[in-house]
């Protein structure tokens, strides 16, 4: 191979080239697809929070926000938590604003768990934990979830098995992608009970918190013994349909916080000024949307997963997030990957295979996510085309 060509990516890093989404969406875009497969929302938020990211443009809040971001966000942020029972947390030393979750989790690995060390991981997981991991010079240790009836649970004696002395974080995604499973009093108790007894630290992804549909969110931060150990953390991203916005915090109490904060420092010192006021007055007065936004994707929830029976594949209860993940031997297929590479030529859907969020494959060979977070108008089509025989 010519020098020029050479793959130069670090050895710890060559792994999380190129995904599943690239080849899938474009898969949607040669096919015309209805793309069920990118969790993201399209339409917009609250038109009144839109208006101020603009209006803090025009006013001239274009340089940088302190290092913890404004105090109007983290009081915000502080608020909404405590006014839910999600936890008390001091805004100003317990309260930090990131690029999106994502840099509170890559921050939260970066600055808490030292190399050589284990991060367990409940299987399938969001792809950043594995890279922020790999990142950290840490070791992955991924836990299945298990099928339990028509959900997929939290297996507590796998995860007491996968427990070592050099396990530091466990990360706990609740309400999960992709499985959709928001995880019970239970299983939480039994999770947290665990890190109480070997001392390891909780990272909490909690981007879900508010798009539950049956039961509600718990935050294992407020368990007994959680709170300090537990980095929470959340975003605009989800809750306010501002995927781009990239606007997100971490909450822990100081001594954790602090070390979020030395590796975010180094990272992108601060998010982007104009959408923390915008975000702040969504989470003070912009709930009633929240509240509606989560009865409408119950009903697409309900929509989809009704046209994923008819077409005779097996969906798993989706009790939160965007997504439903349905089994696709019902219909004689053995491979999620297959069926995702042939869905958009045969049905004009795009999808995602569980397999490629899992480090056991094997054990989700047969399972495929769907994303029901579209307009009525886009998921409808992508129903009807799901139910045509
Ligand atoms: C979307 C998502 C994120 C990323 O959130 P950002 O605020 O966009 O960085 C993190 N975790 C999970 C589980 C997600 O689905």
């Amino acid at each position: 191979m010519p020098a020029a060509d050479r793959p130069r990516t670090v050895s710890r890093l060559a792994a999380f080239q190129g995904t599943i989404f690239a080849e899938m969406s474009e898969l949607a875009r040669v096919h015309d697809a209805v793309n069920l497969g990118q969790g993201f929302p399209d339409w917009d938020g609250p038109a009144r929070m839109l208006e101020i990211a603009r209006e803090q443009i025009a006013a001239g809040n274009n340089q940088y926000p302190p290092g913890r971001g404004f105090a109007e966000l983290r009081h915000a942020v502080a608020h909404d938590r405590h006014s839910r029972g999600a936890g008390t947390f001091d805004p100003d030393e317990e309260v930090l604003v990131t690029v999106g979750a994502t840099e509170a989790i890559a921050a939260g690995v970066l600055g808490l768990v030292e190399p050589g060390s284990e991060v367990i991981l409940l299987d399938p997981y969001y792809d950043s934990y594995a890279a922020a991991v790999a990142l950290a010079g840490a070791r992955r240790v991924s836990v299945p979830l298990a099928r339990d009836g028509h959900r997929f649970g939290v297996d507590l004696d796998a995860l007491r098995r996968a427990i070592t002395p050099a396990t530091a974080m466990l990360v706990v995604n609740s309400p999960h992608n992709p499985t959709g499973t928001v995880f019970t009093y239970a299983e939480l108790r039994g999770i947290a009970e665990l890190a109480v007894e070997h001392d390891i630290l909780v990272l909490a992804d909690e981007v879900y918190e508010h798009l539950t549909f049956g039961p509600p969110h718990i935050p294992i931060g407020t368990l007994p013994g959680m709170r300090e150990r537990t980095v929470s953390v959340s975003s605009a991203a989800k809750t306010f349909n501002v995927t781009g916005w990239k606007t997100g915090w971490a909450l822990a109490p100081k001594p954790l916080l602090d070390a979020v904060l030395t590796a975010k420092q180094f990272l992108t010192y601060v998010g982007a000024g104009p959408f923390q006021p915008a975000v702040a007055h969504a989470l003070r007065h912009e709930q009633a949307w929240v509240a509606r936004l989560r009865d409408s994707l119950r009903g697409k929830r309900d929509r989809l997963s009704a046209a994923l029976e008819a077409m005779g594949l097996t969906p798993a209860a989706s009790d939160g997030t965007y997504f439903v993940c349905a089994d696709v031997r019902g219909i004689g297929a053995d491979d999620a990957v297959e069926f995702c590479r042939r869905l958009p030529t045969e049905r004009g859907v795009a999808a995602i295979p569980v397999p490629v969020f899992s480090d056991h494959p094997q054990q989700w060979r047969t399972t495929v996510r769907f994303a029901f977070s579209k307009q009525d108008a886009v998921l409808d089509e992508g129903v009807r085309r799901l139910s045509l025989r």
